[in-house]
């Protein structure tokens, strides 16, 4: 909703971390024209991540205050001038519903301009993580009614008819999983896999994997409510609940030989849990895969056998986050994901100003994707 000051200018509400560990605040700053190549987006949703409790917490090193909300989808308000076009060369228009990334590369350091991988770029500005509000525009972050997208910001339409919601759902589980199925390791025909993880990054690994033609896909996750919606969403062919498990032992014995007794032929971690790591090397195939995905934040040092990587002969694959191309690929991939799984389902909205219950409901693990609506 667009509000007005005293004088009549347009101005946007935001929800500002103005503290680590602190309450967050809804606040209202003026809504700025259009930059040259870039535009004013009215942001309809905004996805709340794992991330952004970490966030809040101070665990990364981010300036504030800033205004949050690395995920979004909203409709164009306001083209600037040179912004014509969508990242797939679609003519944009005042009206159109889009989706943008969360990050820009620099496209100079080295490993953006060396080594092909602008996903690892040291200098990259993303929405509602580093771009404080003292650098300008305010707002910079999706949990807003309206985001001001630079240029170099990579935007794509959502194809017609997609439900809001859905397209949120995997918002930035969608990209860092196509991100490490298409560059990193990739799910062949007839595979069984095994997804660590019930969150969206595990949710969104096993649909992947479906649409890939996976023989089996099997979740192991927790806690048993999310599993129960995963299966109601049609994700998974076999859920395990490991975080209620008396024996974990036993569920991992359970998960290999729901894929033949061997293990599987990939194994993908999506937990974020540093254990997880230790019991996914064993659930892998002799000549298997092991891709870890879920180790966004450093939680710390585990217990691994290494034995394991070598008479197994694994291969084991890191990923890290995705760039706009992957965002492009997931939308592009919406159609075929929203035919087959109920994504919509796994959303539970909140209006702005809800937004801390949102961040408990995300903290305590009672949804599974909050998104904030306005
Ligand atoms: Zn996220
Ligand atoms: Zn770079």
């Amino acid at each position: 909703m667009t509000g007005r000051t005293a004088t009549g200018a347009a101005t946007g509400r935001a929800v500002v971390l103005e503290e680590f560990g602190k309450p967050l605040s809804l606040r209202r700053f003026p809504l700025p024209g259009p930059p040259a190549g870039g535009m004013v987006v009215a942001c309809g949703y905004g996805g709340v991540c794992g991330t952004d409790l970490h966030l809040c917490q101070g665990h990364l090193d981010i300036p504030v205050p800033l205004v949050l909300g690395h995920e979004g989808l909203g409709v164009v308000r306001e083209l600037g001038p040179g912004a014509q076009l969508d990242a797939a060369g679609t003519p944009l228009a005042a009206g159109d519903t889009v989706m943008w990334a969360s990050s820009i590369s620099c496209g100079v350091c080295p490993p953006c301009r060396l080594h092909r991988e602008p996903t690892l770029c040291e200098r990259r500005r993303t929405y509602g993580v580093n771009r404080a509000l003292t650098d300008g525009p305010e707002l910079s972050g999706a949990w807003a009614d309206h985001i001001v997208l630079q240029p170099g910001t990579t935007v794509i339409k959502v194809p017609e008819g997609t439900d809001p919601l859905a397209a949120m759902s995997l918002a930035c589980a969608g990209p860092t999983v196509a991100h490490a199925l298409y560059e990193r390791r990739p799910v062949r025909l007839g595979e069984t896999v095994v997804v660590q993880g019930s969150g969206p990054v595990g949710l969104a690994a096993a649909a992947f994997a479906h649409l890939a033609g996976a023989a089996k896909v099997v979740i192991v996750g927790g806690p048993a409510g999310r599993l129960e919606r995963a299966a109601e969403a049609g994700i998974g062919d076999v859920h395990l609940d490991i975080a209620g498990a008396a024996d974990p032992a036993a569920v991992l014995r359970e998960a290999r030989s729901a894929v033949g007794g061997d293990g599987a032929d990939l194994v993908i971690e999506c937990a974020g849990v540093p254990a997880a790591v230790g019991q996914g090397l064993a659930l892998a195939r002799r000549g298997g895969s092991y891709l870890v995905i879920g180790q966004y934040t450093d939680a710390g040092d585990t217990a691994v056998n290494p034995h394991q990587i070598v008479h197994r002969q694994l291969d084991v694959v890191g990923s890290w986050a995705f760039t706009g191309a992957h965002l492009v690929e997931y939308v592009r991939l919406l159609p075929a994901l929203t035919g087959r799984f109920d994504l919509a389902g796994l959303v539970t909205p909140f209006p702005l100003e809800r937004h801390s219950e949102a961040l408990d409901a995300v903290a305590d693990g009672s949804v599974i994707k909050a998104v904030l609506t306005s």
